[in-house]
């Protein structure tokens, strides 16, 4: 299925990432929400972003004007009545996205996919509440959506070979790696990451080293650009603590259970970056 139209649900981090790629690759883009100021600060977020890509020469003037001019933003699911393919990036809360899911189903042409870019809630999940779980796929972009390579490609147990790969041949064309995995809890990505860094607050919470050497540790010995402290506060606390607890659900199994220290620190709102302080202070 040719891809030409693209609907991106939500303005927020993610979906202005999404939209703003998506509109360099020369798709047609249309970016909604549910109030205007959302959408006026996404499309500030998108400006901002070319402006920096032509000040470092990574594209031109005309490029940036040309990205810009593709993008089209609206109030509500309503505008997306002729989008060949939806991405989902509303916040990571399950009944709301059913909810949305549903609408687009009754909303979208039928021959539309319909794609999630949740971090952590089942595809298969989603889909069901669609009368369409063979157009139904997750494609899980990477924060900073603009400058991370991968995108990882959830397939449901219903989702058909050719919506995989049109899904893939539309990731590609943005300039992505897509990798393909089959719905599960955490899927690939979080499910190898959030246990190891668990397992990093686990080794602080008992004392064995501090932030400084665990991060530095796997910095230098593993080659990993940032340390799992590090990189929890960049994630954010309650997330992982929350991707812990759909791995530890999920699987049924206590290998996954949360730490100690991770519950304790968001419960006193030490959440990271975003609350300027979590394994370090910013
Ligand atoms: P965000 O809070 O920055 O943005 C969400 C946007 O969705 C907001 O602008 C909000 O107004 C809008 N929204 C809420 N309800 C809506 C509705 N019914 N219709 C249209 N728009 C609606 O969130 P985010 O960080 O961009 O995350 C979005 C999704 O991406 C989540 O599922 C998250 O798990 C996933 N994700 C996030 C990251 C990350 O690092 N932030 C990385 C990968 C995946």
């Amino acid at each position: 299925m040719e891809i030409s139209k693209i609907g991106v649900v939500g303005s927020g981090q993610m979906g202005n990432g999404i939209a703003q790629v998506a509109a360099c690759s020369g798709f047609e883009v249309i970016m909604v929400d549910i109030e205007q100021s959302y959408l006026e600060r996404g499309m500030k977020a998108i400006r901002d972003s070319l402006e920096r890509l032509v000040r470092k020469d990574r594209m031109t003037e005309s490029q940036s004007k040309e990205a810009i001019s593709l993008i089209s933003t609206g109030i509500g699911l309503a505008n997306l009545s002729d989008c060949d393919l939806v991405i989902e990036a509303i916040p990571e809360i399950p009944e709301l996205k059913f909810s949305t899911f549903s609408e687009l189903d009754s909303t979208c042409k039928a021959d539309a996919i319909l794609a999630s870019n949740t971090s952590s809630i089942s595809i298969n999940e989603i889909a069901s509440h669609t009368s369409r779980p063979e157009r139904v796929i997750g494609m899980h972009f990477m924060n900073p959506v603009p400058i991370m390579k991968l995108i990882e490609i959830i397939n449901g147990t219903e989702t058909s070979s050719d919506v995989t790969s049109s899904v893939l041949n539309a990731s590609e064309r943005m300039g992505k790696t897509p990798l393909s995995c089959m719905d599960s809890p955490g899927f690939v990505s979080n499910r190898i990451l959030c246990p190891m860094i668990n397992e990093a607050i686990l080794t602080l919470e008992e004392g064995v080293a501090e932030p400084a050497a665990i991060d530095g540790i796997m910095k230098l010995g593993m080659n990993h650009p940032i340390g799992p402290l590090a990189l929890a506060d960049l994630i954010g606390l309650d997330t992982v603590l929350h991707i812990m607890g759909v791995l530890y659900e999920g699987f049924n199994d206590k290998k996954y259970a949360p730490a100690q220290l991770l519950k304790d620190m968001v419960e006193q709102g030490k959440l990271g970056r975003k609350s300027g302080s979590g394994f370090y202070d910013y």
